[in-house]
């Protein structure tokens, strides 16, 4: 199996391909780590090779992790969060990623207002409808940023994020990844104390180069980095 550093250095010619195709600047797309059933030294090991940025998707992870892992990393909370775990994590995270639903935004503005900080959030899109994904549909997403902005003054929202279907081919999913830059845009032309649109979270491992060609700001990468997930070790 190839090293973390290995992999990390295709990833990068990769982006950096995608963002030639795009006439993007390398500098516009953020490399998450994606982190979760890895352990705080494969972290750390990452971390030595770049990275700046992780993401799990949950809170227990998070907190295991946060003590173990070099200083200035970011975390990111990309997963399903529930809100009574909101606590726990509110004071470690960067950003959320993945705000579906007015009352986790009201527990996040809660929890935000009582450490004195403004949380920064992304809206989770499930662009594609699918049953099995969290996220609102497009037409939830504007409802649940107004609703957000008139009621969370504490809250941030910072641009959107979605997980497209798994597929074998990347192609399939690029035409969500082009609904979401469409609302990113709208949104982005608006800008005031609650609401600055400069993150559009979209494409993990299988679909990262579409994404970028799309306009994605930000990839959630983690098999390609650390090679296939074991479930069963954690
Ligand atoms: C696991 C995960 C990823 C990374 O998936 P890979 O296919 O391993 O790159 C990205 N985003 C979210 C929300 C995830 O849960």
């Amino acid at each position: 199996m190839s090293s973390i550093k290995e992999n990390l250095g295709i990833i990068e010619n990769k982006i950096q391909s995608a963002c030639d195709r795009a006439g993007r600047k390398r500098e516009e797309v953020l490399l998450i780590g994606v982190t979760k059933t890895r352990t705080a030294d494969e972290v750390n090991e990452a971390v030595a090779c770049g990275i700046t940025d992780v993401g799990e998707n949950k809170v227990q992870e998070i907190q295991d992790k946060y003590d173990k892992v070099a200083g200035n990393v970011k975390w990111h909370m990309i997963g399903h969060l529930q809100t009574n775990k909101v606590k726990y994590i509110i004071d470690k995270v960067a950003l959320i990623h993945s705000v579906d639903k007015i009352k986790l935004a009201e527990e996040i503005d809660k929890r935000a207002k009582e450490h004195g900080i403004i949380a920064e959030v992304l809206i989770e899109v499930n662009a594609a409808g699918e049953e099995s994904k969290f996220g609102t549909d497009l037409d939830g997403a504007r409802a649940l940023i107004a609703e957000v902005r008139e009621k969370c003054k504490n809250i941030r929202i910072k641009g959107l994020m979605t997980i497209a279907p798994a597929t074998d081919d990347p192609e399939d999913v690029r035409i969500y990844f082009k609904e979401l830059k469409q609302l990113f845009d709208e949104y982005k032309a608006i800008k005031d104390e609650n609401m600055s649109f400069e993150h559009l979270s979209m494409g993990m491992s299988g679909d990262y180069e579409v994404a970028i060609e799309e306009g994605a700001t930000m990839v959630r990468v983690g098999t390609a980095i650390f090679g296939p997930r074991n479930y069963n070790l954690h």
